[in-house]
């Protein structure tokens, strides 16, 4: 039903009047015939004569049924009339869309049901309400142009607003206006409303779905029949195809050709089972390029279930799968070299093992070490150190059977893992002897690094084994003992372990075990090796490290300091050591003369790099109330490869606090005088081995001479060490030496042994 209606409700519809006079007209029509016929009658002729009133009673009885016609014609035509009436009110109060009249002013005169359900309140109640107060306030404008242009018009155009029910919840509406006349001739607004907020919402979830469609994942959607309608923007960026190449073809013209037709019935058979498949998929470019994709497939079906689209997302996992590709081989294999790392050694040797105890052949492993590696590394710097390193790896490739693997375990150490070798011993030892021979010459060849012709040797280390008899690691620790025989015995050769070094290694393996132990059960103390002035007078000493082993009795530090940073354990240790060494200073501070001498303390570089290292110290320095100016770091030159800038940050910053600085073994290794110029040393400490040699050997005595001068340049005060006979300490004297300490003073004393020293010196 239209707006425009022309019924006249509630007044009369205009049919009801025809019917009235019509009515009306028959009774009046019949009436006045009698009244002629009567008259005539009375005026023609004074005495009625029998016939004229026969005559005239016959057609007052043909007019009487003449009315009865027409009553019975009336009566039909009213019912038909209320009839009409019914099913206009039931049109009318029933249709679909809600319907007011309103009068000028603004107030509703009546409603139809719809009206009263849709605003939710009794129809009675709605009459005389003002039609805006159910239109929102942020609306109100829209309807009152709306409203207006219908007075001014008489009609509207339809505009939608929200509106509120009559408990103030809000809806959607389409407002259609038009005028007319009520009975009295009065203008009203006809409004007709429709619910529209199903479509609003319809509406909004399209946009979204627009935007979401324009998202970063390519997305395509097909029709049932596969064929392309629709593709987004990251869809052109990853496939190289623009909308226009692929609307209308099917999602095949991206096949890779990897995948068979199985591949796609089961994606098929998933999607129209489970409604959904995903997976990894490879799909070719534009440019032709194969790329996987993890692409997922879904169906949309109409009301009734029938599948008309199918949208599908792809999400290009190239970086992904690059970057796990990535991770994967950095977990098994060296960066520098591309060889196999320890991790992959290990499952190779364990693979090794089961052949071997299965074949009853045996095994070999060969560890290899270059000789002096550290001097090429730090006098030609870390890209010709790697360079050599990966020539080595190739080298050593090249020279084994496939099957056979070689690994790097790190700096200059690599594995040769020899499987399927002899079932005999002698024939086992032999094979594994020609593999090490030609690994020895194939490192010796020259090495070209940039423009300098390098050579190098190595040691190498092997033991053999079969079956499960040994541990993997007792294995590796074999031919590491073994490679160590090589090294004292000249280098640049081969050593095969025997079982008397196997006693070695246990031990190395048992004191690794029981240094953790040794701090925990206090088996650890310091030794004071007093040092002298030129003019003999004591004036500190160095503090060293003894481990009272229960079974071993006293371990030297150069069996477990090298331990202790290997496994880490180096850091506790040191703090132990800086913590007793504060406590003694603390302790000496009011006893003459121990409170004038200062202590030297050894810091392994490991433990110096820890980025907590000075706050601890300082720490420790306040919570013993040790004075820092008896304090001195022993710092050994490996400190000065890496990161010199945090190193002389630290040491600035604990210099500034009075600790001082002796650079140790100084000699030994690697020191760019550059670096040496800017960090804030106090004491050089001239190594041993130097010392030792100085009486025997012209070029030792020139080196340290040279070593003083330097220092003395520098502004560095130089104190020798290992210094064991007067001669020593007379020519170190006359190379202008600052400093002494060593056994032909003193050995390192225990503390009580010390501080008797003390007094007595
Ligand atoms: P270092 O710091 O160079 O210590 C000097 C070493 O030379 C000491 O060996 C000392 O006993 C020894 N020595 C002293 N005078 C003579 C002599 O006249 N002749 C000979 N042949 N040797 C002499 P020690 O105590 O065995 O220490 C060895 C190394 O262990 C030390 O070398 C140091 O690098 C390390 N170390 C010792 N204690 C600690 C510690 O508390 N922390 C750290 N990180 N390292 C320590
Ligand atoms: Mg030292
Ligand atoms: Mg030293």
């Amino acid at each position: 039903m239209g707006h425009k209606s022309q019924h006249h409700h509630p007044s009369m519809p205009p049919m009801a009047n025809d019917a009235l006079s019509a009515e009306q007209a028959i009774r009046q029509r019949a009436e006045e015939a009698l009244r002629q016929q009567t008259d005539r009658a009375l005026e023609e002729d004074e005495s009625l004569s029998h016939e004229a009133i026969r005559e005239a009673l016959l057609e007052l009885r043909v007019h009487q049924i003449e009315l009865e016609m027409q009553n019975e014609e009336l009566r039909r035509a009213q019912l038909e009339l209320e009839a009409a009436r019914a099913r206009y009110f039931d049109i009318y109060d029933l249709a679909p869309v809600a319907y007011c009249s309103v009068s000028q002013a603004g107030l509703i005169l009546e409603a139809n049901l719809t009206a009263a359900t849709l605003l939710g309140v009794a129809r009675g109640a709605l009459v005389k309400l003002r039609f805006s107060r159910f239109i929102r306030k942020a609306d109100q404008d829209v309807f009152y142009l709306h409203h207006k242009q219908a007075l001014s018009t008489g009609q509207a155009p339809g505009c939608d607003l929200r509106m509120l029910k009559f408990d103030g919840q809000p809806f959607w509406a389409h407002l259609e206006t038009a005028t007319a006349q009520d009975a009295d001739g009065a203008t009203v607004l006809r409004i007709v409303i429709s619910d529209i907020t199903e479509r609003k919402r319809a509406d909004a979830d399209l946009r979204i779905a627009a935007v979401a469609f324009e998202s970063q994942h390519s997305m395509m959607v097909t029709n049932a029949h596969h064929l392309i309608l629709r593709v987004n923007r990251a869809f052109t960026e990853v496939t190289g195809y623009a909308a226009e190449e692929v609307i209308g073809k099917t999602p095949g013209m991206l096949s890779s050709g990897l995948h068979d037709a199985h591949f796609f019935r089961t994606m098929w058979k998933t999607i129209h089972s489970t409604g959904i498949w995903q997976g990894e998929i490879f799909d070719r470019r534009k440019n032709g390029e194969v790329y996987p994709t993890w692409l997922t497939i879904s169906p949309v079906r109409d009301g009734a279930g029938t599948v008309t689209h199918y949208v599908a997302t792809h999400f290009d996992i190239t970086e992904r799968k690059k970057a796990d590709r990535k991770i994967a081989e950095m977990a098994f294999f060296d960066i520098v070299t591309g060889v196999p790392n320890r991790a992959l050694l290990l499952d190779h040797m364990k693979q090794a093992m089961t052949v071997s105890e299965r074949n009853r052949t045996f095994g070999a492993l060969l560890f290899i070490d270059l000789d002096h590696f550290k001097t090429l590394n730090d006098t030609l710097g870390h890209d010709q150190g790697d360079r050599l390193l990966k020539t080595v790896a190739q080298r050593l490739v090249a020279g084994i059977r496939e099957g056979d693997t070689v690994a790097r375990l790190g700096g200059d150490e690599f594995v040769i893992l020899l499987e399927n070798l002899n079932a005999n011993i002698d024939e086992a030892a032999t094979q594994t002897e020609i593999v090490g021979e030609k690994v020895l010459a194939a490192l010796a060849r020259p090495y070209l690094l940039g423009a300098v012709d390098h050579r190098g040797t190595a040691s190498v280390g092997a033991t053999l084994f079969r079956g499960h008899e040994t541990s993997i690691d007792n294995i590796l620790k074999q031919a590491d003992m073994a490679m160590y025989k090589a090294k004292e015995a000249g280098r640049n050769r081969l050593h095969f372990f025997d079982p008397t070094m196997q006693i070695l290694v246990l031990r190395r393996a048992e004191l690794e075990a029981s240094l953790r132990g040794a701090l925990r059960e206090s088996q650890l103390e310091l030794h004071y090796q007093p040092q002298f002035a030129g003019d003999g007078k004591l004036i500190g000493s160095e503090a060293l490290l003894r481990w009272r082993h229960p079974v071993h009795g006293t371990v030297a530090p150069a069996e477990f300091i090298p331990l202790a940073e290997q496994t880490g354990l180096i850091l506790a240790l040191g703090d132990w050591v800086l913590e007793n060494v504060c406590n003694q200073l603390a302790k000496w501070a009011d006893q003459l003369p121990l409170n004038r001498l200062a202590v030297a303390v050894n810091v392994s570089a490991r433990q110096f790099r820890e980025a907590a290292f000075a706050d601890k110290l300082l720490a420790i320095l306040g919570a013993t109330g040790a004075n820092p100016k008896y304090l001195t770091l022993e710092l050994t030159e490996s400190l000065l490869v890496h990161d010199v800038d945090d190193l002389i940050e630290k040491v600035s910053r604990l210099k500034a606090r009075g600790v001082g600085f002796a650079l140790d073994d100084f000699g030994t290794g690697y020191s760019s005088l550059s670096y040496l110029k800017r960090l804030p040393l106090d004491q050089v400490k001239i190594d041993q081995s130097f010392v030792r040699d100085v009486l025997d050997d012209s070029n030792e005595a020139a080196i340290a001479r040279g070593i003083v001068a330097l220092a003395h340049s520098l502004e560095l005060e130089v104190i020798a060490e290992g210094v064991d006979s007067e001669a020593q300490r007379d020519f170190l004297a006359s190379a202008g030496c600052d400093a002494y300490q060593g056994y032909f003073f003193s050995q390192a004393l225990p503390v009580d042994d010390f501080e008797a020293f003390a007094l007595r010196a």
